[in-house]
């Protein structure tokens, strides 16, 4: 069997035809070109309107690398036409294996952009012997083909959120459609400011806009005032996990003061690795965590009490009335003010500010997973930690988009991967 007859197989094409194949010496590592002719009586194709057009000249030779074959490299040879194209003038013809000035062909393209799904982008520029900024380009190209592809006509519940990024100096803004069956990343934009957000909100149709039901977020004051002005129809939650997100917050910054306090006044070191215990939930401790605490659980420490408090609010989430989630969250914030705990005060500052949205998650019950911004964030974060030396903010968002966006690709004649 030739390789001509491979070819065929898995890339054929209508208006030209595969050649001889040779190896090519000197090359450092196993190379195959194989030539590539139009057929007889072809008429070119102009690539600026995509008519046939009678031809003009005949560019030098290009070679366009292809998918790999049992570790040779392999490359198409053809001499790119120019066509006299009536509407655009003399231009370059199109051909169905590439695009533009790209020396990779379509399917190479889509073969790395696929592994830079599985592998980080430096590994998969390793393993094909193909530079960095090839992989880049070519996950770009699909992410493009996928956004320009996706359809995005009923969306149900979006979640907001932000994620910090260059070794936590800036901040992006994330948007995710979080419904049963469809999570996925929609947004990625610069900076956590109303218009980080609003601009999102531009990309969408009139109508797409007014089939969101559901919104979650965070307290950021940005973000709500956005969601307030766009999406008025929608019920917005905030979300349990940033909710005790920022009461763990609170409960280390209370530890960390005590801590310093207790050292400069000569006592015990008792909250001395303290930190994850106090944190976590009870089902997420090791066993020697339990005993650190249990220890300091003893002392009528301010971190004890804070601890306690965040038990106890714990509760708050298994209501399902939202009148008696209420008394409970106005109960519970009387007895913290009286704590005197300055951290914790804040707190409940916060959740009276915010009682109406809080207690959408109540209304909301059932529809809104509430674990799907979290997972998706994680998500995000271990892209950016795969990313790393990524130094600009659109290889950051291109490798998002590509890893959460759940993007469409083309049907292919032939899987390469
Ligand atoms: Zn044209």
């Amino acid at each position: 069997m030739q390789l001509k007859t491979i070819l065929n197989r898995v890339q054929p094409f209508k208006s030209f035809v595969y050649g001889n194949a040779k190896w090519v010496e000197d090359t450092g590592r196993p190379t195959l070109e194989v030539e590539v002719h139009a057929r007889k009586n072809g008429q070119a194709i102009c690539s600026g309107c995509g008519r046939p057009s009678p031809g003009y000249d005949r560019l030098p030779e290009r070679r366009f690398e292809f998918v790999p074959l049992w570790g040779i490299a392999v490359f198409f040879v053809y001499a790119m036409r120019r066509v006299d194209c009536r509407r655009c003038g003399v231009t370059v013809e199109r051909v169905p294996w590439a695009v533009g000035k790209s020396h990779l062909t379509t399917s190479y393209r889509w073969f790395l952009a696929r592994w830079a799904k599985r592998l980080s982008w430096d590994e998969v520029a390793c393993i094909f012997h193909t530079t960095w900024r090839n992989v880049f380009e070519s996950v770009k190209h699909a992410v493009f083909w996928g956004v320009a592809h996706q359809e995005l006509d009923q969306i149900e519940a979006i979640g907001v959120d932000e994620i910090q990024w260059q070794r936590g100096h800036r901040y992006l803004t994330l948007v995710y459609q979080i419904e049963d069956g469809m999570k996925r990343l929609l947004w990625v934009a610069q900076e956590r400011t109303e218009d980080s957000l609003r601009r999102f909100f531009m990309t969408l149709s009139e109508e797409t806009r007014l089939s969101i039901r559901f919104v979650c977020s965070d307290m950021w004051q940005p973000y709500l005032n956005v969601i307030a002005e766009q999406l008025q129809q929608a019920v917005h939650v905030l979300d349990r996990f940033h909710i005790m997100k920022k009461m763990n917050e609170a409960i280390d910054e209370v530890r960390r003061d005590e801590a310093a306090r207790l050292k400069r006044d000569g006592y015990e070191p008792v909250l001395k690795h303290s930190r994850w215990c106090l944190l976590k939930r009870p089902e997420n401790r090791t066993d020697k965590e339990t005993v650190k605490l249990s220890e300091i659980l003893q002392y009528n420490l301010q971190s004890v009490r804070s601890y306690l408090m965040r038990e106890d609010f714990q509760r708050f989430w298994e209501y399902t009335s939202p009148s008696w989630a209420v008394k409970f969250l106005d109960q519970w914030c009387n007895r913290s003010m009286r704590s005197k705990i300055e951290p914790m005060k804040k707190i409940v500052k916060t959740l009276r500010d915010h009682r109406d949205l809080i207690l959408n998650w109540f209304r909301a019950k059932g529809t809104v997973s509430a674990g799907s911004v979290e997972g998706l964030n994680n998500k995000a974060k271990l892209t950016l930690r795969k990313a790393y030396g990524f130094r600009t903010y659109e290889a950051i968002e291109i490798a998002l988009y590509h890893t959460l966006g759940n993007l469409p690709e083309p049907n292919f004649t032939h899987e390469f991967c």
